[in-house]
C-alpha cells in the first residue's frame, strides 16, 4: 500500500498526479490519495469577504485560524471543489474513485482544540473559537470496504472530533497517521517544491536522503508549513512506515518519480 498526499499550493499539476495514479492503480498497485486545498481556500475566502487568518504558535508553527465561517469555506473547497475535481479526473481516466472527508465514517478522528496560543506583535495571546485539532486515530473500516470493492479512496480534511464536530487538521500529518494505520510501504508528500531544501527557495539545495532516525533534526531547514511535513515524516517512520518521500508534483509523473528516488527520501 502506498499513501500519496498531494498538497494545495500553487503550481501543483493535478492532471499529472491523477494520470500517474491511474496508471499505477490499473497495473494493480494499491494506493490511497489524500489531498489539500490551501491555495484555493485562500482565494475563495478572499472572494467571500472572509480572508484567511494565519497564526504562529510560540514554537513557530503556522496554522490557519479556523472559526466556524472559515471551517465552512474550508469544507466548500476541500470537500467540494478540490475533492470532486480530483474524483472527476480519476473517473475520466477509468478509475472508480470515491471522495470522502475525514468526517465521513470518522476516518480521521482527533481532539478538538478550541483555543490556540499565538504570538502576535511579540506578545503571546489566546484565541478562542478555533475548529482545529490533530488526527489521533484513523478508523480504517470504511477504507477497507472501499478497497475490497475496487474503489480508490480520495481523502481530505476536515477530521471529526471525538464529539463529532468537524475540525481542521493538517493534511500531511493526517496522511502520515493513515500510512501508519494501513501499514503502508511508503508515504509520498507531494508539493510544489523538489523536496526538502537546505536553503529554501534555492532548488539546487535539495536534501536527497535523510536517515529515519534523524528526521526531526532536519526541522531546522523547514520554514512555516514545511515543518508539518517533516513532523509528519517523523511520525510515519516512527510508526513503522519504511519510506517517506517529499516529492515534486508540478509536472511529469510525480508518483513514479518520487518512488524512483527523486526528491527527499526519508528511510
Ligand atoms: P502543500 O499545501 O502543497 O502541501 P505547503 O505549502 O504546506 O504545501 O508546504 C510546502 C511549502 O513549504 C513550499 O511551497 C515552500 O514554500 C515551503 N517551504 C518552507 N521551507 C522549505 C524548505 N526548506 N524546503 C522546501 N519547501 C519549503
Amino acid at each position: 500500500m502506498i499513501v500519496v498526499k498531494v498538497g494545495g499550493s500553487a503550481g501543483i499539476d493535478y492532471d499529472a498526479v491523477c494520470a500517474d495514479l491511474a496508471q499505477r492503480w490499473k497495473a494493480g498497485e494499491k494506493l490511497i490519495l489524500v489531498h489539500g486545498g490551501s491555495g484555493e481556500t485562500n482565494r475563495v475566502a478572499e472572494a467571500l469577504g472572509h480572508p484567511p487568518r494565519f497564526v504562529t504558535s510560540p514554537s513557530g508553527y503556522t496554522s490557519r485560524f479556523t472559526d466556524r465561517q472559515t471551517l465552512e469555506i474550508f469544507e466548500m473547497v476541500y470537500c467540494g471543489k478540490m475533492n470532486k475535481g480530483i474524483v472527476e479526473r480519476l473517473q475520466r481516466l477509468g478509475v472508480n474513485a470515491v471522495g470522502l472527508s475525514g468526517l465521513d465514517g470518522r476516518i480521521f478522528e482527533g481532539r478538538h482544540k478550541d483555543s490556540v496560543r499565538i504570538v502576535e506583535d511579540g506578545k503571546t495571546k489566546i484565541l478562542r473559537g478555533d475548529h482545529t485539532g490533530t488526527v489521533e486515530k484513523v478508523n480504517t473500516g470504511l477504507i477497507d470496504l472501499l478497497l475490497a470493492g475496487g474503489y480508490l479512496p480520495v481523502l481530505t480534511p476536515p477530521a471529526s472530533s471525538y464529539e463529532g464536530v468537524a475540525i481542521n487538521v493538517d493534511g500531511d500529518r493526517a496522511a502520515a497517521a493513515l500510512a501508519v494505520a494501513l501499514k503502508a510501504d511508503a508515504l509520498l508528500l507531494l508539493s510544489n517544491v523538489p523536496g526538502l531544501l537546505r536553503a529554501f527557495p534555492d532548488e539546487s539545495s535539495l536534501i536527497r536522503e535523510i536517515p529515519a532516525a534523524d528526521v526531526e533534526s532536519y526541522l531546522e531547514f523547514a520554514q512555516d508549513r514545511m515543518k508539518k511535513k517533516v513532523l509528519g515524516a517523523a511520525e510515519a517512520v516512527q510508526g513503522g512506515v519504511k519510506r517517506v518521500i517529499f516529492g515534486d508534483a508540478r509536472a511529469g509523473e510525480p508518483i513514479s518519480a518520487a518512488l524512483g528516488g527523486a526528491g527527499t527520501v526519508v528511510s
